[in-house]
């Protein structure tokens, strides 16, 4: 599991400690970020280990070459992500 880095608690003025906060915040986020990108990097991984790499996770037919050439983390091929979305909204 990734964790975001721990906040810096150094002590400041309350000026400091305003734009400590706001780096703070910038920084947990891009961490959060990188630890989604990187379960789905990791997910990609582990299906290349399985041989499932390629296949739509939900109806396993082949996702398609340009699609995974355009989206390598692609887990769904393009008509189940299609049904998807919109099932989102
Ligand atoms: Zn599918």
């Amino acid at each position: 599991d990734v964790r975001a880095p721990a906040p810096h608690e150094a002590e400041a003025s309350p000026a400091d400690n305003a734009s400590q906060r706001t780096l703070n915040a910038l920084v947990h986020e891009a961490a959060e970020h990188t630890a989604r990108q990187l379960h789905i990097v990791r997910h990609a991984l582990a299906k290349f280990d399985d041989q499932s790499y390629g296949l739509c996770e939900r109806c396993g037919e082949l996702i398609g070459y340009s699609r995974l050439n355009a989206r390598p983390e692609a887990r769904l091929c393009i008509a189940c992500q299609t049904l998807q979305e919109q099932r989102r909204r």
